[in-house]
């Protein structure tokens, strides 16, 4: 394999981590608050860590590799029969076992404009072309994206909602794209914000699993769950697909504290529902800001708002993590102008918009 492909990668760039600001400003880590990558303001539920310390008695133990306890839970949780679903370190493993086993020189991979980078990322770590359909306004363009496949097209990635856009799919839009798809091409229903999204606008995409052998939906516990330093997540697929993923899945990818951790808070309803009335508390708070202040906004289904601030957008930035405020600046999506900030608890909300309206006065 040509290291070619590798010198194509922008690495990742997550948001940038508490103790690096910290380290940077010479701030109190406490004092920091990071609105920057969608995770729960809320922490992790007392479920979860409930899980978590029976499994932390067994660290000498290698993990269960095939995750039996937590895939039942989720097989039970969603109606599918446990060997429909595979287990990742986080969900973004999933992307990149998916793209390793179907991505290779000469085949391509189609996204949305506005999308997550791992998709690129591992479709050009396999030495793929990642293709980037350009979206409609900042709606995934289906017709597009089908319209572009062709016989190189292993793999889809579709997000709803989507990151960092907030915008979501239909469950018809998801059915007339899914009929135009030939069944040869897999498509990746990455739902790592769907709990964020009012009941009434979610539909069924498992049921549309059972209905399209070359559907896998994924899903995370890094978002409503409050587990993103665990790292688990789960695919939904139909079983040939699930156990093709499987031969290169890496045996204990999904460690054991964080599948005990994972089971024990997949059932967690009561939390779920905090999170998500907190959320659009949140997401409210901030919209009704952003437009109070004069700024345009795309109207969010997630955890987070896009919003635009102009050519200034960089400087804010910098003055916000003055100010111990990390937000995730939208350049590496094609949005210079741009600023995505993640729903937090309503004081840090009003922290981080206190801050923007005194940046803007000033500005
Ligand atoms: N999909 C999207 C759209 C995301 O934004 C993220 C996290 N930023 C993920 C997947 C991956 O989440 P995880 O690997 O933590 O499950």
């Amino acid at each position: 394999r040509s290291p070619a492909y590798i010198d194509l990668i922008e690495p990742y760039r997550a948001g940038k981590p508490i103790s690096e600001l910290a380290r940077e400003k010479g701030l109190d880590p406490d004092s920091i608050l990071k609105l920057a990558s969608n995770e729960n303001p809320l922490g992790a539920p007392a479920s979860a860590l409930e899980g978590a310390k029976k499994a932390a008695s067994r660290l000498s133990l290698y993990p269960d590799g095939n995750a039996y306890e937590l895939k039942s839970a989720v097989a039970k949780r969603f109606g599918v029969p446990i060997d429909w679903v595979v287990v990742g370190n986080g969900s973004d493993e999933l992307m990149g076992i998916t793209c390793e086993a179907l991505v290779e020189p000469g085949t391509k991979t189609l996204f949305s404009q506005y999308y997550f980078s791992v998709y690129r990322i591992d479709t050009l770590a396999n030495g793929g072309e990642p293709v980037e359909i350009p979206a409609r306004g900042f709606d995934i363009d289906l017709d597009a994206i089908a319209d572009a496949v062709d016989d190189k097209v292993r793999v889809i990635f579709l997000t709803t909602p989507n990151n960092p856009t907030g915008r979501i799919l239909t469950g018809a839009q998801m059915e007339k794209f899914m009929e135009r798809v030939p069944s040869s091409v897999i498509v990746v229903l990455d739902e790592a914000y769907r709990d964020f999204v009012p009941p009434e606008q979610r539909f069924d995409s498992i049921a549309m699993v059972k209905r399209y052998p070359n559907l896998m939906v994924t899903r995370t516990f890094s978002k409503a769950y409050g587990l993103a330093g665990l790292r688990a997540g789960f695919g939904i697929a139909q079983p040939e697909l699930v156990a093709f993923l499987n031969r290169i899945r890496p045996p204990f990818n999904c460690n054991a504290i964080a599948q005990a951790a994972a089971a024990a808070c997949l059932n967690d309803d009561a939390f779920l529902e905090r999170v998500y009335k907190m959320n659009r508390e949140g997401v409210r708070q901030l919209q009704e800001r952003f437009a109070a202040l004069g700024l345009e906004f795309v109207p969010s289904l997630s955890n987070f708002v896009l919003v635009k601030i102009g050519p200034k957008a960089p400087e804010l930035n910098q003055w916000l993590l003055d100010r111990g405020i990390i937000i995730r600046p939208c350049a590496s999506f094609g949005l210079p102008e741009w600023i995505r900030v993640s729903v937090g608890t309503g004081p840090q909300n009003e922290r981080f918009l206190s801050a923007l309206a005194e940046f803007l006065a000033g500005a």
